[in-house]
C-alpha cells in the first residue's frame, strides 16, 4: 500500500470502490457494467449525474482497457510517482453538476487522470487547463494536481470521449462505441443546464457531435469541420440550444509549440463566459 499525496490515507493500487479516496463517487455494491450491453443499461438507468460518475468509475467493459489501465496503476509507474498508490479506474467525469459550460476532453492520461481519478489532474495539459479555468473564474485554484487538492468548479463540467486511459491514447473504435453509451447520458443528464460545450482537439469535436446524433439532437448538415474558435449550435430534443466551440487540445504538443497560447485559450472560455 502507498499513501495518497494530500490525505496521508493508504491505498491499494487500484483502488478499490469505497475505500475514503477523496472523490469516489463509488460504493463496493455500485453496479459494475462487463460489456457493452450491460453499458448500455446501466447509463440509460442512471438516474443523476452523481449515480452516473459512481457506475463509471466502477465499469470493466473494455477488457483491453481493464488490463491497461490496472497494469500502469500496479508495475507500469512512472518512476517519479513510484510511492503514490494509482486509482487505476476509469475517470468520471469532474466538475458542477449544474454546469452551464461543459468541456469535452478525449481519454484520460496513463500516469494523470488514471493516478490520480480526476480528470486533466497531475499532468501537464491539465496544468494548462486548469490555469486557464481559474483565471476565467470556473476553477477555484489555478493547479489541480490530485484529488483532495482542494480544487472545486463552478459552473463547468469536464467530460470526456474515452474513459480509461488506453495504450499509445488509442482506443478502438469498439471501445469508443461502448464507452460512448456513458458519454450519451452524461451529455443528456447534463443538458438540462449546460449552453456550451467547448470541444478540446477535433477528436472531442467529433465525440461531441457523434453523441448528439444519437441522441436525436438537431445538429447542422454538414457539420462545420472542427477548428480553434468555430462554433455551430445544436439543438436537443426538448428544443434547447446548445453552442459547440472547438478549441485546441491542451496537449503539450499544441502548448509547447505555441499553437495554443494561454491568450487563445483565455479568449475561448471567455467567449463562452459570455453565452453562458
Ligand atoms: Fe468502461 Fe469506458 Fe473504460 Fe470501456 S473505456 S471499460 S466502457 S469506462
Amino acid at each position: 500500500m502507498d499513501a495518497h499525496p494530500v490525505t496521508g490515507q493508504l491505498f491499494d493500487s487500484p483502488v478499490p470502490p469505497g475505500t475514503g479516496w477523496p472523490g469516489d463517487p463509488a460504493e463496493p455494491d455500485t453496479p459494475v457494467a462487463h460489456d457493452h450491453d450491460q453499458v448500455a443499461t446501466l447509463a440509460a438507468s442512471a438516474e443523476s449525474l452523481a449515480e452516473l460518475d459512481a457506475r463509471v468509475t466502477v465499469c470493466r467493459a473494455c477488457p483491453r482497457l481493464v488490463e491497461w489501465r490496472e497494469q500502469v496503476a500496479v508495475s507500469g509507474r512512472r518512476a517519479s510517482f513510484a510511492d503514490q498508490p494509482y486509482w487505476g479506474r476509469p475517470g468520471p467525469s469532474f466538475g458542477d453538476p449544474a454546469a452551464t459550460m461543459l468541456i469535452m476532453g478525449l481519454a484520460p492520461a496513463a500516469n494523470g487522470t488514471n493516478r490520480t481519478g480526476r480528470m486533466f489532474t497531475g499532468d501537464r495539459s491539465g496544468d494548462w487547463l486548469y490555469a486557464a479555468l481559474h483565471r476565467a473564474g470556473f476553477a477555484s485554484q489555478p493547479e489541480s494536481w490530485a484529488s483532495g487538492d482542494g480544487q472545486h468548479l463552478t459552473d463547468c463540467r469536464i467530460v470526456a470521449a474515452v474513459r480509461c486511459a488506453p495504450p499509445a491514447n488509442k482506443p478502438s473504435p469498439s471501445e469508443r462505441r461502448t464507452c460512448g453509451q456513458w458519454l450519451d447520458r452524461d451529455l443528456e443528464l447534463s443538458s438540462r443546464t449546460a449552453r456550451v460545450v467547448v470541444a478540446l482537439g477535433g477528436i472531442g469535436w467529433s465525440a461531441f457531435l457523434a453523441a448528439a446524433r444519437r441522441l436525436g439532437w438537431a445538429v447542422p448538415k454538414p457539420a462545420p469541420k472542427f477548428g480553434h474558435g468555430v462554433e455551430v449550435e445544436v439543438i436537443t430534443r426538448d428544443d434547447r440550444a446548445i453552442r459547440l466551440i472547438g478549441c485546441y487540445h491542451v496537449s503539450q504538443q499544441n502548448t509547447f509549440t505555441g499553437r495554443l497560447t494561454e491568450s487563445m485559450l483565455d479568449e475561448i472560455f471567455i467567449r463562452a463566459r459570455g453565452l453562458t
